[in-house]
Order: C-alpha cells, then structure tokens, then sequence
C-alpha cells in the first residue's frame, strides 16, 4: 500500500482553512474578472437555465483560453438561450457557431446532452454533481463539480489545471501531478477547502487564482492573498517549509508527494517547482495534400468546392477542401500523382498532376497531432459534374466558405 502523505502535504488545521477561504474569497470580491457567465450565473432565478448557462461556459473553457471564449459564448447563449433551444438545432449549426473554437466533439456532444435532457429528463438539469456526471454524456468530474457548485451551490470541489498548479504550490506537492494517486489527493482536498456557505463562488476563486496570480511561469507571489498559507512561497524565502520540518522528513523516496529524490527543489525555480508533470509524448508528424478547387461561379464570382469529413474522428462532421493525408517522406511528384488520383475521383474527369499548382504549406497544431497541409490549388473551366455517391460536398464564395463549419487550419489554408 502506498505510504500516507505527511500531514504537511494536506490541509488539517481547521483555523488555517478558515484563514485561507477568508482571504481568498475577499480577494475574489475584489479582484474578479466580470465575465458573461457569471452575471448570468449570479443573476438569472431559474435553476435549470442558471445549470445550463454554466455548463456552456465549463465547455467552452476546457483546453481555451477565456479571452477567445467570451465572443463565442455570447453568440450561443443568443442563439440558443435554453436547453430545449439547444435540443432543436441541427449539428450543422452547432459546428458552424462553434468553428474556430476547435475540440469540435466538445458542441457536439453539449447538443446530444442537450436533447438527453430535454428529452428523458423533462428538461430538467441534474443537481447534483454526481448526478450530472452520471446522466449528461461529454460532463466529467469537474464540469460537475462545477454546475452543481455554481449554479446549485452544492459544497463540492473542484480541480482543474489551475487548481492543481494552486494546490501543488500551496502544500508543495512536487510528484507527477496528472498520476491518479496525486488527483486522487488534490480532489480530496479540494473538497475539504471548498466553503460551504460560498461554494461557486470558492471554487471560481480558487481556479481565478491559479488564473490570474499563481500563474504557471512567472506567479505573483506578492500580491497572492494566500501567500502566507503556501508552502511553496515559505520555501523560496525561507529554503526550507518552514515552520513544519523540511523535506528530508517526508522520507524522500517514500513520501507519494514529495517530489521524486533523483529531481529535488531546484531553488533556482523557485515556486515553479511545482507543479511537476510527466514528459508529454510529443505531438505525432502528419503531412495532408490538400486542393482548393475553384470555378465560376453563375454570378461570375469563384466558388471553391469544401466536403464533408466523416462524423466521427478529428474535425468530425465539419467542412474542408478536398484532402488526403499522405505517407511521411513521399517525393513531391508522388504527392502530387496521389492528390490528383484522389481529385480525379471527385470530378470525374481526369487530373494532370502538373496541373496542380502548389502554393505553399501551412502548419497547424492540434492537441496531439502537428500537421502540415501542403496546399495546392486548381481552375476548373467548363461544367463540372460531382459523384454524389462520394461524401457530401458544396460550392461556395469565400464569404459562404467563412461562415460554413470549417476549421481554424482550413480558414488558414
Ligand atoms: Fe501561488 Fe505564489 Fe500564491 Fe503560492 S504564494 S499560491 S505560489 S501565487
């Protein structure tokens, strides 16, 4: 069985969590950013919408920055101002609001919760964290905690990245932070800190923190209104953790938090020892061959063909230009022959390879992947007659091609 933390890594002094929540909640009164969703969260009565606003917010805010979700947020909520709004829209229009937001699966699966919902639970949202995460489909542990904390005010934690890097710094928790045995403890912990009569609002300032003041390169230790609970700042003052007994008494190499002995404090990190994180495997190379078709449109203006990815996998059901993913290190002229072979299929007419004029490649990350798209273009003259066996396709001007369900990387293509 795995050695128990030292009492030093947790939090068991009740007058010091008091302290902290004190401190921390009035600093959150001071000093929190006004974002649409928590007006909205703070001012609408009725519970279910209330439920359905942060959820949308939650979403929307996993793996994306604030700042890019605001826009986004305001236009779905306008657009769909309830569940049973939701429920009603097709995925096409889920994916053309949510273009450019990327993690596409993450609308996707908001809408069919959404139906869930209305449809087998009379439109009325879970209320609990364990009930919203065991009935809504795309809701995990902390997009629960967070809608029952926020919107019902359930006395339930929360960890997200932020709080993890908070809580690391705060007890000085230096081991692998995304093993199941560290989460494992944070979310103990998280539910232990949490205020009972504030619990949205501790939550939101907990991640605010972790936001705003404790962030993950350069933290601002001295205007943080918990510094004199965080163990990793005593540390960096002091060298050592004061006043609990330093490190060595951990037992290094047996202490599950501690960080691991072959990696001690380096002092010249400071704070930002912690947290630490496991290598990430680096993002897998992918080359795609794609072709931004063009003709004349019957107004005379250009129309480019886009077509329809399949509805499960990266970019699931949104629109793109024809493309093929390729083999890594394949000669140009090969690259080129295998586009055409696959462009030829669409048109149904023949291709010549050197009629494609390649313009340039253009990269683009995603979570686990680094793509390039090497871009190619070609005229077409004449009537020209799709496969409609092939996967749904269309013509569009540029201005329809902005506002279809295409990807950020295909906007830069
Ligand atoms: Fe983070 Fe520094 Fe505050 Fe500690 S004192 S919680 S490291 S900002």
């Amino acid at each position: 069985a795995p050695a128990s933390p030292p009492a030093r890594h947790l939090f068991s002094d009740p007058a010091e969590i008091e302290a902290l929540r004190g401190n921390l909640l009035a600093w959150y009164d001071r000093c929190k950013r006004d974002l649409p969703w928590r007006s909205l969260a703070a001012t609408e009565p009725d519970a279910d919408r209330r439920g359905y606003a942060v959820w949308v917010s939650e979403i929307m805010l996993q793996q994306t920055q604030v700042a890019t979700v605001i826009d986004y947020y305001n236009r779905w909520m306008q657009k769909w101002p309830t569940l049973q709004a939701l429920a009603q829209a097709s995925l096409e229009e889920v994916n053309e609001l949510w273009a450019g937001l990327g993690y596409y699966s993450r609308g996707k699966r908001l809408q069919e919760a959404a139906r869930k919902v209305v449809l087998e639970l009379a439109g009325r949202m879970p209320r609990t964290a364990e009930d919203l995460q065991k009935l809504l489909p795309g809701v995990g542990r902390y997009t629960a905690g967070a809608i029952a904390s926020i919107s019902y005010g359930q006395a339930t934690g929360v960890v997200d990245g932020n709080v993890i890097r908070v809580l690391c710094r705060l007890r000085c928790i230096g081991a692998d932070s995304s093993s199941p045995a560290v989460i494992d403890r944070l979310w103990d912990m998280a539910n232990v800190l949490v205020d009972s009569s504030r619990p949205g609002d501790f939550n939101q300032a907990l991640m605010e923190l972790g936001a705003t003041v404790c962030v993950p390169k350069a933290p601002l230790c001295r205007e943080c209104p918990v510094k004199q609970h965080c163990q990793a700042w005593r540390r960096k003052l002091f060298g050592k953790p004061c006043p609990v007994p330093d490190v060595e008494d951990c037992g290094v190499g047996d202490c599950p938090l501690c960080p691991p002995a072959t990696e001690p404090w380096d002092s010249s990190l400071g704070v930002t020892n912690f947290p630490r994180k496991a290598a990430k495997k680096p993002p897998r190379a992918m080359r795609t061959a794609t072709c931004v078709l063009e003709r004349r449109g019957c107004h005379g203006a250009p129309e480019y063909l886009i077509v329809q990815r399949p509805s499960s996998g990266l970019l699931a059901g949104l629109w793109e230009f024809p493309s093929l993913p390729l083999a890594q290190d394949l000669q140009e002229e090969k690259e080129r022959e295998e586009l055409a072979d696959h462009l030829q299929a669409w048109i149904r007419q023949p291709v010549a390879a050197k009629g494609l004029q390649f313009i340039g490649e253009v990269i683009h990350i995603f979570s686990h992947i680094h793509q390039t798209y090497v871009v190619y273009s070609l005229h077409l003259d004449g009537d020209v007659t799709l496969d409609p066996a092939l996967s749904p396709f269309r013509w569009v001007t540029e201005d329809e091609f902005h506002a279809s369900a295409v990807s950020t990387a295909m906007k830069k293509v």
